[in-house]
């Protein structure tokens, strides 16, 4: 059997879409499983609205979710990827297109230079007097009368009346070729053998059919697959709020996170929901993709992320972590390894992105903590507050043994003075060190703390306190 040969083929006019994620997946997973090959061609022949940056943009995420390709220009380092503008003043699309006129199965077009909509004539022949004038012209494909069928692995056998297509532009009047055309040509030149793409492009695919049959070119294998769908059963779109690779990996969604979650949009594994996609390569089976709408629920993704996040080493997901760190811009913690992993081994218990991992793990990496309003006024404030804090400071001040046991047993002994109620002992402790009520087990918080930070914090605390207090005294 020949090779497999898949392929991605993006137009470079925004940032990877989940979608596109998902039918970049589907296509690598089967070169993958079959090994074969998987390349990435970028359609940039709308050039108003491609770009360079979007391009990188979208390379950038592709490498990001771990959809690696397998050839492409060598620019040294990574394969760069095929370009159809560059295959365009390569003269690659215009060659076959005047194949196509000579056989009579496409002509060219004369439009008016001044009223550009007009048009002035039709034929096989190519008009160079009217080019030379500087009219524009174009070349069409000639739809032949009949039906036009394909078969595609999840809906069978299509059937379409070719007078319900119009005879379609393949070169533009600028010289470029329009998607229908160019991506015949490449797939053909590329010994693509398999097409995955989403549903909304079965409508296109006869009008490409009707170009390898006129070329006597091998049709590949299509498979159309249903579009993602946001909670109103419309495509997924803007609309439905970001829907971009980057902004799943900007709020610290994890790569195999965001991975899992697309592969369960629409191929079942299983029962099982949690895996690592790469280690299922050879599971994967395009047949078994659901041919139905599939929602894309953002609060999924994130209970997915969660999971992986706990279920990774933790050296592995504080490497995860500082990567983000860097790629957002945000503040590096400047702490030994070692309580970083603590930090993030304890905090991972209760959050399933890196962004909230960030803020839940804040206080223990940061200084710079804010007291919660919440805090402030219900515990900070409290009579009692200014005596519990002083007799934790000269407790923990002696306190040798920082292990969990040895700070929960300082913590019942203050709780045991009968200051105040252990609940009230145990948040203003919590708050007092974090600033937060909702954080970690405190005997585990404290114990990661250890002395010098616990006392230094419960001194800023008790300097907040004095300050506030004044502060609303003088308000009064
Ligand atoms: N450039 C097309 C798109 O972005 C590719 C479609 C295809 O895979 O044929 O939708």
């Amino acid at each position: 059997m020949s090779e497999v040969r898949l392929r991605f083929a993006p137009s470079p006019t925004g940032y990877l879409h989940v979608g596109g994620a998902r039918t970049a997946l589907f296509n690598w997973l089967y070169a993958r499983r079959m090994d074969g090959k998987f390349v990435l061609r970028i359609e940039d022949t709308d050039l108003q609205r491609s770009t360079r940056e979007y391009e990188q943009a979208i390379m950038d995420a592709l490498r990001w979710c771990g959809l690696d390709w397998d050839e492409g220009p060598d620019v040294g380092g990574p394969y760069g990827p095929y370009r159809q503008s560059e295959r365009t003043k390569a003269g690659i699309y215009s060659e076959y297109a005047r194949k196509l006129v000579e056989m009579e199965r496409a002509y060219y077009t004369v439009y008016d230079k001044i009223d550009r909509k007009k048009e002035l004539l039709r034929t096989f022949d190519f008009p160079k007097d009217y080019a030379d004038q500087g009219h524009d012209v174009t070349i069409s494909f000639k739809v032949p009368q009949g039906k036009t069928k394909f078969y595609d692995l999840l809906k069978g056998e299509l059937e379409f009346d070719n007078s319900t297509i119009e005879d379609f532009v393949m070169i533009k009047s600028d010289g470029f070729p329009t998607y229908n055309y160019a991506v015949v040509i490449d797939d053909h030149l590329m010994h693509i053998t398999h097409v995955f793409r989403g549903e909304d492009h079965v409508s296109n695919t006869p009008k490409q059919i009707m170009l390898y049959e006129a070329l006597g070119w091998d049709i590949p294998q299509f498979m159309h697959i249903p579009l993602i769908l946001g909670f109103d059963r419309t495509p997924l779109s803007k609309r439905h709020g970001a829907t971009s690779v980057e902004h799943f990996r900007s709020i610290g969604i994890l790569s195999r996170g965001l991975m899992n979650y697309l592969a369960l949009l629409g191929w079942s594994v299983g029962e099982e929901e949690i895996f690592d996609v790469k280690a299922r390569v050879k599971q994967f089976d395009p047949s078994t993709i659901s041919n139905k709408g599939v929602i894309f629920d953002p609060s999924k993704l994130e209970w997915v992320n969660g999971k992986h996040m706990r279920m990774m080493g933790v050296e592995e997901l504080f490497k995860e972590f500082s990567d983000w760190i860097n790629f957002t811009g945000r503040r590096m913690p400047q702490v030994e390894r070692s309580y970083a992993l603590r930090v993030v081994q304890v905090c991972r218990e209760k959050v399933n992105t890196l962004a909230q991992l960030y803020d839940f793990a804040y206080p223990f990496f940061f200084d710079d903590y804010n007291f919660e309003e919440q805090f402030i006024s219900e515990y900070l404030l409290s009579p009692y507050a200014e005596e519990l804090l002083k007799k934790a400071i000269e407790k923990f001040s002696d306190l040798e043994d920082w292990s969990v046991a040895g700070t929960e047993k300082v913590c019942r002994e203050l709780a045991e003075l009968g200051i105040a109620s252990k609940n009230k002992v145990f948040q203003t402790l919590r708050g007092a060190v974090t600033g937060r009520l909702v954080t970690p087990g405190l005997f585990e918080t404290l114990s990661i703390l250890e002395k010098q930070k616990t006392i230094e914090r419960l001194m800023r605390a008790l300097e907040h306190r004095q300050t506030k207090a004044q502060e609303r005294a003088t308000q009064a």
